[in-house]
């Protein structure tokens, strides 16, 4: 599909060095057609290929994933920092994303609905949309797509990928693996810019559903140009994701899961804790606690076994994230540990940060701040912490820690995010859905729900005897 001799190239760059580590073609609105018509080709036996076949199929692509989880996993941990460990984990969840979605997609066809007479039959039946855009962030580039990737080849549609343009090399490996397996053209992969190659992607006329993992302004953008062909949407955006404490919790049980919670990816998660609320009784002692766990954590390259956080993804990301704290402090926040740029010469770095008393109306608490950042703040009762769980725009998931049920089942009812997790903050389930409620997106990916992004429902009513009647009289 490309030359690269002719091609503008974009340089990949290791976070943890800042040093180039390979490029990737600027791809242009004619890469986009040559990929949208092969899709288009391939739909026709794709879409009628038995859901058996399909399904061994997409076994075979989780099979590739496996037998290539090494390379693939320190390809992922140089392009977006990530440590090793996690970058492995990322390849288990999508081979199992994989295989899971072969057996839902072989099985769940459709349904039998009550005939309203004798001799009719009545039923449903799952047809694909159609070339579907797969677009992905620099966060988690291969559990994200296959997320996408999987659901929609499973419900019978060709893909068209596009990754971020600062994590594309797992991408293009990982679909080398996939296509090695599949026919001709049921998957393409695109690089470059998301406003030159993806709106090209998003407009053209034979891509009727677009699913897209981002922020909250490129989710705005998308869905604006979509509108023009009230395109299908799936929308995984941003979150600022409560992490509550509850009373019977002490430190020592609560304190690791909120520094995993928030730190993960260097706190570069959709999901990551981005705001800790403990009981006011013991607001100086969590506080205290969760900074000295922190404050040893060893920061490093992911190639590195005994890195605890890694770098972020781009000196970018360093500035924002630093101004956001600058500007709390300014605003009255009190810095207990962290506060600054560290770790590597030439990396993007940003040691772990808790801050206590950040006004909740400020930046800092109300956007997304994607970095190691965890602001702390008291609670007076269950009431008081379950408003301030609420009060943002964004509903993407938010966190308990109790071992009391009757204040776990008030949570999950009563706060608005996609997921609610207890106990065990961050876990994914790859057949349970995950999306978000409010600002943090649309649709559902992940379980049976997520399957259902990526068909359409067809009513199929059919009298079998074919009797005239009544109705068709004329008088
Ligand atoms: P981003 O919005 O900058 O980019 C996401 C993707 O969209 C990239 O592939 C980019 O090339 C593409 N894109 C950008 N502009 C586009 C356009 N006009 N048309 C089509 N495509 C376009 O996001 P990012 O910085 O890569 O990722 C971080 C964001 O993703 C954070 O906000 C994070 O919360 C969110 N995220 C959400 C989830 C979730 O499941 N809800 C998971 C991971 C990350």
């Amino acid at each position: 599909m490309y030359d690269p001799r002719e091609r503008e190239r974009i340089d990949v760059r290791d976070p943890a060095t800042g040093n180039a580590i390979d490029d990737v073609p600027r791809g242009t609105v004619e890469d986009v057609e040559d990929a949208v018509s092969r899709a288009v080709d391939a739909f026709a036996t794709w879409r009628r290929l038995p859901t058996g076949e399909r399904a061994g199929l997409l076994h075979g692509v989780a099979s590739g994933i496996r037998s290539h989880q090494d390379s693939l996993a320190r390809l992922l941990t140089l392009e977006s920092g990530k440590p090793l460990r996690d970058s492995v984990a990322e390849l288990d969840l999508a081979a199992e994303t994989f295989d899971f979605y072969a057996e839902v997609g072989r099985t769940d066809v459709g349904r039998m609905i009550a005939p309203g007479d004798p001799d009719q039959i009545d039923f449903t039946r799952y047809e694909p949309y159609g070339v579907t855009a797969c677009i992905t962030p620099w966060n988690f580039p291969l559990q994200l797509l296959a997320w996408k990737m999987a659901p929609a080849l499973a419900a019978g549609n060709p893909v068209v990928v596009l990754p971020s343009p600062l994590t594309p090399l797992a991408t293009l490996k990982f679909a080398e693996v996939a296509t090695g397996h599949l026919p001709p053209g049921v998957v393409s992969v695109l690089t470059g810019f998301g406003p030159e190659v993806g709106e090209a992607l998003v407009l053209h006329r034979d891509v009727p559903h677009i699913a897209l993992t981002g922020s909250v302004q490129t989710g705005q953008v998308v869905m604006a140009q979509a509108a023009k062909r009230l395109k299908k949407l799936t929308l995984e955006l941003g979150g600022k994701d409560p992490l509550v404490v509850a009373p019977d919790m002490s430190v020592d049980e609560a304190v690791p899961p909120i520094a995993f919670a928030g730190l993960l990816h260097a706190g570069q998660c959709c999901t990551s804790t981005e705001r800790v609320y403990v009981p006011r009784a013991s607001f100086e002692e969590f506080t205290e606690a969760l900074a000295a766990f922190v404050s040893v954590m060893r920061l490093g390259p992911g190639m590195d076994s005994t890195t605890d956080m890694g770098p972020l993804i781009n000196n970018d990301a360093v500035d924002r994230v630093a101004s956001q704290v600058d500007e709390a402090v300014i605003g009255g926040a009190r810095l207990v540990t962290g506060g600054r740029r560290e770790g590597v010469e030439g990396g993007s770095f940003y040691a772990p940060t808790v801050l206590a008393h950040v006004d909740p109306s400020s930046r800092l608490m109300r956007e997304e701040i994607f970095g190691p950042v965890l602001p702390i703040s008291p609670y007076d009762d269950f009431d008081h912490v379950i408003a301030m769980a609420n009060d943002s725009e964004f509903g993407l998931a938010a966190s308990l820690l109790t071992r009391d049920a009757a204040l776990a089942k008030r949570f999950y009812e009563e706060v608005d995010a996609g997921t609610i997790y207890i106990n065990d903050p961050l876990t994914p389930n790859y057949a349970a859905p995950f999306g978000g409620m409010k600002s943090s997106g649309l649709g559902r990916e992940l379980g049976v729900e997520g399957l259902d992004q990526f068909r359409q429902v067809k009513h199929v009513h059919w009298d079998v005897v074919g009797r005239a009647k009544d109705a068709w009289r004329t008088s």
